[in-house]
């Protein structure tokens, strides 16, 4: 018998006490197993005697062969572990495993006491989950006694308030004072709902410790005991700060406009909404005045549109300073802001502050080293006159500033007739998509004539509309507002191809035209415009040579590689050049070196007045000298009498051009002209 059997007599007389005791030898083989094993682990001792004790095991992650070492170095141990039942329920135990020894103290083998500390360790367990949820939780969690003085805070409070645990035991929270607001509470109705219901949520303003109010939720109860004594308050705080920081975060973009941080279009109709309906109630007039900036297009491409921003963070500035708080300033898009003013007296009250704001705005810009002045055109609409909701007030108003616009006047108010020519417009509109279908343009032919020998060298193709009704239209009438809608490319092709067939004609017949110089319009400046227009010339067998393009300075100012492109290509297949009106963009004059022109043509504006005007007299020597120093050729347009084209011939001008000569003609009247085709006889120099 070995010594260890002698124990087995002793773990079967404690086999019927409650306790849990199995022997184990020192490879953990299970060597004595009691009743009260039996019943807690379900296995009965003929199943279990000989088996590892890992068969009890729940899980396989201890490392048994160190807790024996353990064990038996140190001569007993007590654990609390999870073991499986038999029927696969796992539960806690605690193990008192103990070590026999021989006399000479050699280990013989281990003895374990066991509990069922089920119940115990789930106590624990939810006990220690708790204290992890109140240490973790983002939310900041207060419990006060039933004065409402501070026992008990979590790490979120501390971090949330900025401050430290012992500063805070025993003191009154803010949340729990007055002195701090409520938002839509106060320390009445909260008391009051504590009282009551036993509980109240709401937001409020705290107060950290650095003194930075903030807003939070609190959702606060009171803690009762058993005869309704009140015991403790238990708070629940969320910080709202940076959530209100991102909804606002969101409704500014939704509804300002980042640049200026003015309210954008979709806020301006809420917002007008709100005051016009304030002002129906109150019986009180408004205006809306929509504002536009001149040429901002060219200030952006001048400037970038880094530039461009500056400037209109500026306008906006200024014409906010011109406006009382209650008026509204938006920003519309672009270079176009809405200004509603809301209590004036009469329309006068509109025009003043128009007239304020046009003064603000015409003051000088300084944007990368340079100055530049503006100019601007407002429209006004009047309510309730004039409509009574923000749409049409906009609408009307817009109306109004784009015929500013056309008058080159600053500031006008909406009239009916405004109404009535919009109307006029969109007929227009209507009639010009039908005019090429039913082929009613025609071209008249002016000539430009040799400012040496008079003699009549090219001629300059212009449209005119030959509308049904209203007779014959001049292009001022309809050109530009092709440009506007596109359906210039598709009468500019109409153009092109029939300027080339009367060439074509006119050589046949013996009329011998130097050149036809036609306009292009920079819409026209697409990829397909070289091939297209080298085919018209393929068509009716006509040289590149013989014919003229006439560009606008807006195309070269805004010319980026693609137009740079198409110009080098025009002037590559052999068309000739011309920068058209002279003069009168926004010029850089470095920009013309870069561009393959053969022609300037100095704008009539420039032209008119000469050769008294001294202001004009001094352009056009400039312009002639820039002509000569880039070698460029140049043609004086609206020569309209003698003497400015004898002076315009004195200054070496090479081509003229203008009613003095011949106005624009059609066909048979061009045909028609003296078969000496000399219009102007200069005096010798
Ligand atoms: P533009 O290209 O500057 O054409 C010259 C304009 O000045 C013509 O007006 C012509 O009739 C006018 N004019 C000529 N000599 C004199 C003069 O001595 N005194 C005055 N006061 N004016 C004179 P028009 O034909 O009414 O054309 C106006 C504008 O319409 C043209 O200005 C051009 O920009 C545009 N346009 C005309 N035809 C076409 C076209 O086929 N395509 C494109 N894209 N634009 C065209
Ligand atoms: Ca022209
Ligand atoms: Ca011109």
């Amino acid at each position: 018998m070995t010594p260890g059997n002698e124990l087995e007599p002793a773990i079967r007389i404690l086999g019927d006490i409650n306790a849990s005791l199995i022997a184990l030898d020192l490879e953990g083989y299970i060597t004595g197993w009691n009743g009260g094993a039996e019943r807690l682990f379900g296995y009965g001792s003929d199943e279990i005697l000989g088996q590892h004790v890992l068969t009890l095991y729940a899980e396989e992650t201890e490392d048994e062969a160190d807790l024996f070492n353990h064990v038996i170095s140190a001569g007993e141990t007590t654990l609390e572990v999870k073991r499986r039942h038999k029927d696969g329920r796992e539960f806690w135990v605690q193990i008192h495993l103990n070590v026999v020894r021989d006399e000479a103290g050699r280990p013989l083998r281990m003895v374990g006491f066991i509990h069922d500390i089920s119940d115990q360790i789930s106590d624990q367990i939810r006990s220690r989950l708790l204290a992890s949820v109140f240490k973790h939780t983002p939310d900041a969690i207060v419990i006060t006694d039933e004065n409402a003085r501070l026992i008990e805070c979590n790490p979120a409070y501390l971090g949330m308030m900025g401050d430290q645990l012992p500063q805070l035991l025993g003191k009154v929270p803010g949340f729990m004072r007055e002195e701090i607001g409520r938002k839509g509470a106060n320390k009445i109705t909260i008391d009051a709902h504590l009282q009551t219901m036993g509980h109240w949520e709401g937001e409020l303003w705290l107060r950290r410790s650095n003194g930075d109010v903030f807003p939070a939720w609190l959702s606060l109860s009171a803690v009762h005991g058993r005869e309704k004594s009140l015991l403790n308050y238990f708070a629940v705080m969320a910080d709202l700060s940076e959530r209100k920081a991102a909804e606002e975060q969101i409704f500014r973009l939704a509804y300002f406009d980042t640049l200026t941080r003015l309210p954008n279009r979709s806020h301006l109709f809420s917002l007008l909404e709100q005051a016009l309906s304030e002002a129906r109630r109150q019986q009180s007039s408004g205006a809306l005045l929509c504002f536009n900036i001149a040429g901002f297009k060219a200030i952006n491409d001048s400037f970038t549109h880094r530039g461009g921003d500056e400037i209109l963070v500026v306008v906006a500035e200024r014409i906010r300073s011109c406006l009382r708080d209650e008026d509204v300033l938006a920003r519309f898009g672009g270079d176009e802001f809405c200004i509603g003013l809301f209590d004036i007296r009469q329309r006068e009250d509109a025009a003043i502050v128009a007239e304020r704001i046009m003064a603000a705005v015409a003051l000088p810009y300084y944007i990368q080293q340079e100055e530049i002045v503006i100019k601007a055109h407002i429209g006004m609409s009047v309510f309730p006159e004039d409509g009574r909701d923000a749409d049409k007030l906009i609408n009307l108003a817009a109306i109004a500033m784009h015929r500013a616009k056309q008058g080159r006047q600053s500031a006008l108010f909406y009239s009916s007739e405004m109404n009535q020519r919009s109307l006029a417009r969109l007929k227009l509109s209507t009639d010009l998509h039908h005019a090429l279908e039913r082929d009613e343009f025609e071209l008249y032919y002016q000539p430009q004539v040799s400012a040496k020998t008079g003699l009549i060298c090219g001629a300059e193709a212009l449209v005119r509309w030959r509308h049904p009704q209203r007779g014959l239209v001049p292009p001022n009438e309809f050109i530009p507002f092709a440009e506007e809608t596109g359906l210039i490319v598709a009468i500019g092709s109409w153009v092109f191809k029939a300027a080339c067939r009367q060439l074509a004609q006119w050589r046949q017949q013996g009329l011998l035209l130097e050149r036809i110089a036609i306009n292009l319009s920079p819409r026209q400046f697409s990829h397909r415009l070289v091939a297209e227009l080298t085919a018209v010339l393929a068509e009716y067998q006509i040289a590149a040579e013989w014919i003229e393009l006439e560009i606008t300075e807006t195309l070269l100012m805004k010319a980026d590689e693609d137009i740079s492109a198409i110009l080098d290509q025009l002037h590559q297949a052999g068309f000739t050049l011309a920068l058209d009106d002279f003069g009168t963009g926004y010029s850089n004059l470095g920009y013309l070196r870069s561009f393959p022109l053969d022609y300037l043509k100095i704008d009539q504006s420039f032209v008119r007045g000469l050769p008294q005007n001294s202001s004009n007299v001094a352009i056009v020597r400039a312009i002639i000298g820039i002509a000569q120093n880039l070698d460029l050729q140049l043609i004086a347009e609206g020569v309209e009498n003698d003497e400015q084209a004898q002076f315009l011939a004195s200054l070496d001008c090479h081509q003229l051009q203008g009613y003095y000569l011949a106005r624009p003609l059609p066909v048979h009247e061009f045909e028609a002209l003296p078969p000496t085709r000399i219009l102007f006889e200069p005096k010798a120099a």
